[in-house]
């Protein structure tokens, strides 16, 4: 055998050794570690047999016939394996279980001490080493190759019951496993029984390591990174142990010389890779802690949103009632229902009603953000006319601008636009950036426009108030956010009613906008819907 050949099975040997150990290791009470392990380490004595027939002249038969029991105990392991991996589903009855274990016990001992199956191991100068079957090697093939492919059937099964992160080990099980014994079965068992020549047996192992390397990482559940890694330094590896090979073959003194240094350049270039791989591993591991931590942080955040939604919606509630009883007491002694009352009360009790009417105003936006938090708000959509809507507005406001001298017109056009909308919600939004621009603005104008553009309506609403700061512009429509001035003129002001605008008429499929050129300069809102129809 050429040296490449037998380097590399001693590479192999060594990579499932460590492997098993490794697996074993890592969980020494997992049934699926153990079986995977038990695997693993008759692989490699199943390698270190086919090593030994090509490279030693002596016990030829009894090596053989080792070579055979290996391979029976790699599928009697496999098939043990394949009930474990990567969870167990399936029971395995007891019959079988004892039944397989007899047989199995039964094929190594006749494996060994008849020639059933391995009737010789004969070596000639053309052919090289010739294992010659025993009239029973059928019984062998067929245990061999019935196991393994039962054993891949019981993966392939629970595939489908799996989650994600199972069904990916078993795609990385199942491409190794067909790399390797189905390349193992044709070159050793199929070949080796047609052509009645060992020499094809001796690629089988070189496909095991795929098979090894890639169920080791599923089973330990390594990332892609860490994969990466093994096959990184398990090329380093072999080519470390292939200079090594090549200084100690160097004969002239030139050759050891140029063999040395290629052999040190190697080492230290292996030991800079895979340092640099080990940083990566574990700053990759730091940032999946951060992220983890982030995550559990995320979610206690989300709860104490929720907690405090249910909180505001719960109190908002029950603030409303009494606000509702105080406000029909005062408006019927105002009405005079209780009889005459002096005009200092009268005044006093305005002023209750008033302070009454803001409290409930304000019960109502805490209750609409609680709604529109938790997804509960209901819309009553059917088809408005927004003439009629700008029409009732207009009533609701000139007294309050004429009474501030500001000059207030509403132009709609001629034609009446019709929009798919909840009337009461859709006039509430419309109103409060009206009453907004009243506020604010002392004399000058307020000025609504409704033009139609592409299918849209823009409801413009333009003041010449105190217009609005940048610094204070791209913080509006958030909750609670009001301007330093108008905190100043309008004390009672909340900074909700245009962050629940916003929300509605995003529910309308429509959106605000907001546009001053500075404190002193008058403001311009524009909310646009979509148009339902127009009717001339
Ligand atoms: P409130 O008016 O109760 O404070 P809003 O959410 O309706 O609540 O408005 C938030 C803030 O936006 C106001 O406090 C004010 O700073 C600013 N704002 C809204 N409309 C105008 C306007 N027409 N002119 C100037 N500032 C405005």
């Amino acid at each position: 055998m050429p040296t490449y050949i037998t380097t590399l099975y001693i590479i192999i040997i060594l990579c499932n050794l460590a492997l098993a150990l490794l697996v074993f290791y890592k969980n020494k009470k997992s049934y699926l570690n153990i079986f995977f392990s038990l695997f693993t380490l008759n692989l490699s004595a199943w390698i270190f047999t086919i090593y030994l027939l090509y490279t030693n002249n002596s016990y030829l038969l009894l090596i053989g016939r080792l070579n055979f029991v290996f391979a029976e105990l790699i599928a009697f392991f496999i098939f043990w394996f394949s009930f474990y991996f990567p969870i167990k589903i399936f029971v395995i009855n007891p019959t079988i279980k004892y039944s397989l274990s007899l047989l199995t016990v039964l094929l190594v001992i006749v494996t060994l001490f008849t020639d059933l199956i391995d009737k010789e191991e004969v070596y000639n100068n053309v052919d090289g080493l010739i294992t010659v079957h025993g009239n029973y090697y059928i019984v062998f093939a067929l245990y061999f190759v019935l196991l393994v492919i039962i054993s891949t059937i019981i993966v392939v099964l629970k595939y489908k019951k799996m989650n994600k992160v199972h069904k990916l080990h078993i795609k990385y099980y199942i491409i190794g496993s067909l790399i390797y014994i189905y390349f193992g079965i044709f070159s050793n068992i199929i070949l080796t029984t047609f052509t009645n020549s060992s020499n094809s047996s001796k690629i089988g192992p070189i496909f095991s390591i795929v098979f090894v390397i890639s169920t080791s990482y599923a089973i330990l559940k390594h990332k892609l990174l860490d994969i990466k890694s093994v096959t990184v330094t398990f090329l380093l590896f072999t080519l470390n142990i292939l200079s090594f090979i090549d200084l100690i073959n160097s004969t002239t003194s030139f050759t050891i010389i140029l063999d040395a240094f290629k052999l040190f350049s190697t080492l230290i270039i292996s030991v800079y890779i895979i340092k640099n791989l080990h940083k990566e591993i574990h700053s990759r591991k730091i940032m999946e802690i951060f992220a983890k931590d982030l995550e559990r942080t995320n979610v206690k955040l989300h709860k104490l949103d929720d907690a405090k939604t249910e909180f505001m919606s719960i109190t908002a509630h029950q603030l409303r009632t009494p606000l509702t009883a105080t406000k029909g007491y005062v408006s019927l002694i105002l009405e005079g229902a209780y009889g005459d009352v002096s005009d200092k009360i009268m005044s006093a009790l305005r002023k209750v009603y008033r302070s009454n009417e803001r409290l409930i105003e304000l019960v109502e936006d805490l209750l609409n953000i609680s709604r529109i938090e938790s997804g509960h708000m209901e819309y009553k959509f059917q088809e408005t006319s927004l003439n009629n809507i700008m029409n009732s507005l207009y009533e609701t406001f000139v007294l309050r601008t004429n009474k501030k001298k500001i000059d207030f017109t509403i132009n709609t056009g001629s034609t009446n636009i019709m929009i798919y909308a909840d009337p009461l919600k859709i006039k509430e939004v419309i109103s409060n950036l009206i009453d907004n621009s009243v506020k604010y603005t002392d004399k000058g104008f307020v000025s609504v426009d409704v033009k139609i553009k592409s299918g849209k309506v823009d409801i413009i609403i333009t003041d010449s108030g105190i217009g609005i700061s940048k610094k204070v512009l791209s913080k509006l429509f958030t909750k609670f956010s009001r301007g330093k001035k108008a905190s100043g003129i309008h004390i009672e002001g909340t900074g909700l009613g245009l962050f629940v605008g916003k929300k509605i008429a995003e529910a309308h499929d429509g959106s605000i906008k907001v546009s001053s050129d500075g404190e002193g300069k008058g403001s311009k809102f524009t909310l646009t819907l979509p148009i339902l129809k127009i009717n001339l």
